[in-house]
């Protein structure tokens, strides 16, 4: 099946071995059906179903280098600077569908960042990883998985290395050799959409040292494997999922869809040897870890880039239902708020179009202009939200509740006190309001704002690597061979 619809997803995902999770305190017996985490598969199959769309088809598949065959965009190893624009504008497109993080992406960016890595491992030491990587993506690409990128661990004294660690386990290792593979233990914490995935491709998550041979694994596991128990994270507002009033979700800002965080441990999980990527090359891992995180910095540029057009959309549609569009100061608001938006587009668009090939012969973005792409998305995406909230008015957070629209003695203040401008409908009102809180409070804050500062990586890693990649001593000699300088 080399084009999975979205209901062919939630197919899939039922298919699986039962799995661990953990919500609220109690296991759930069927996650693919439960009202919250619906909500986030329901995004993840967007980038199912816009793949079957004639209409999106050109942006949303692409042609396997390793069949031949059509695929779905999110399993492809990208082929030139045009695919890497073709991925933002991807990602713009779904974030403009769903509001929120579709969670996807991090598997496309471990795949073409395990497969370049996997090629120059294989290089320096003779090993076959880069030939298992590939039988692993035609899977990947012939069954349209999508797979957890696996890299953020728990993390622990942030002061000590992976091997110097208390307790052993808080960075994600190998426990035990086999003749036939290895057994890992440890966690994953933050991983976007683990539980709606088929397959986790695990990395490291840092550059580890001579000592920490044991936590430079790379590898992939089936989601159902066992030994794998997920603990879904809670978001902001997430039980006005399960507190529908009989007037209909309103209150939950964005009805359909949602993103998904969870702690995932891993506790004595079998790898069979073809499913090993890396196993103790220490010295692999900055550049699994750098080109990962470049590829993840370019995807905020699409996505978030597509969540700040609703926010855009959001500002105007309030205004309006307000009175006050033409004003000049609420133009002039909403033109900042493009403004920004378009800055980071252009970023992720200009990260792509400098990439270059790998030795492996995928394309990789630019990495510091990648850096610079999501040093603005920790910054933009809340100076927009913060507009948005401006123009919004105090009513996204003070409204009643839908369950006031319903009360037929409580209905006629809220339609009389609540309405805005001549012709609007007050409940329409009311749900834009509420989408707002959403975006900017809400459970899609989680994605748009906490996601847009820490996700792939939180400010101060990007300000790492934009100095180490600044080229300070090339700067001054230009600086000092204009000034004559000669020292
Ligand atoms: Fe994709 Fe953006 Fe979510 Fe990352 S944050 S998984 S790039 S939608
Ligand atoms: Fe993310």
């Amino acid at each position: 099946m080399a084009l999975m619809t979205g209901n062919d997803y939630r197919e899939s995902l039922r298919k699986r071995k039962p799995i661990t999770v953990f919500l609220y305190g109690e296991r759930v017996d069927n996650p693919v059906d439960h009202p919250i985490i619906k909500a986030s598969i329901n995004s993840v199959a967007l980038t199912y179903d816009l793949a079957n769309d004639p209409q999106y088809r050109d942006l949303m598949t692409a042609k396997s280098i390793l069949t031949g065959n059509t695929i779905n965009r999110f399993c492809h190893l990208h082929q030139s600077t045009e695919d890497l624009q073709t991925k933002v504008k991807m990602l713009r497109l779904i974030g403009q569908k769903c509001g929120t993080c579709f969670q996807r992406c991090v598997g496309m960016d471990a795949l073409n960042s395990v497969f370049l890595t996997t090629h120059e491992i294989d290089k320096k030491h003779g090993t076959n990883y880069h030939e298992r990587f590939i039988e692993y993506v035609k899977l990947a690409e012939g069954k349209d998985w999508t797979i957890d990128g696996a890299m953020t661990d728990p993390k622990g004294d942030r002061s000590k290395r992976p091997s110097e660690q208390v307790d052993p386990d808080i960075y994600v290792h190998v426990v035990q050799r086999r003749e036939d593979g290895v057994v890992i233990r440890g966690a994953k914490a933050h991983q976007t959409g683990a539980i709606n995935s088929h397959g986790h491709l695990i990395m490291p998550t840092l550059n580890m040292r001579e000592d920490d041979h044991d936590y430079a694994i790379c590898c992939a596991v089936p989601a159902d494997a066992h030994g794998i128990t997920y603990y879904y994270g809670r978001q902001s507002s997430d039980q006005r999922r399960l507190d529908v009033s009989p007037e209909g979700d309103i209150d939950c800002g964005n009805p359909v869809y949602g993103g998904q965080e969870c702690l995932v441990v891993y506790d004595n999980v079998f790898v069979p040897n073809e499913r090993i990527f890396m196993d103790g090359e220490t010295t692999f891992t900055p550049r699994l870890v750098e080109s990962f995180a470049a590829y993840h910095r370019q995807s905020y540029g699409g996505c978030k880039v597509g969540v700040g057009d609703i926010l855009i959309g959001a500002a105007a549609t309030i205004a309006q239902y307000n009175g006050v569009l033409q004003a000049s100061h609420i133009r002039d608001k909403i033109t900042e708020m493009t403004h920004l938006n378009e800055t980071l587009y252009a970023c992720g668009m200009a990260c792509s179009a400098c990439g270059t090939q790998t030795p492996a012969g995928n394309y990789l973005v630019d990495i510091l202009l990648a850096n610079v792409c999501k040093q603005n998305v920790t910054r933009f995406p809340f100076e927009i939200a913060r507009l948005l909230q401006d123009i919004a008015g105090g009513l996204f957070v003070t409204c009643p509740s839908a369950r006031e629209l319903h009360n037929p003695q409580t209905r006629t203040i809220i339609e009389k006190y609540l309405a805005g401008a001549e012709g609007v409908e007050t409940v329409n009102r009311i749900k834009m309001l509420r989408l707002i809180e959403n975006l900017t409070l809400g459970r899609a804050a989680v994605g748009y704002l906490t996601e847009s500062m820490h996700g792939a990586g939180s400010p101060q890693a990007q300000r790492i690597m934009i100095h180490r990649l600044a080229g300070i001593e090339e700067k001054q000699k230009l600086a000092k061979a204009l000034a004559q300088i000669e020292d």
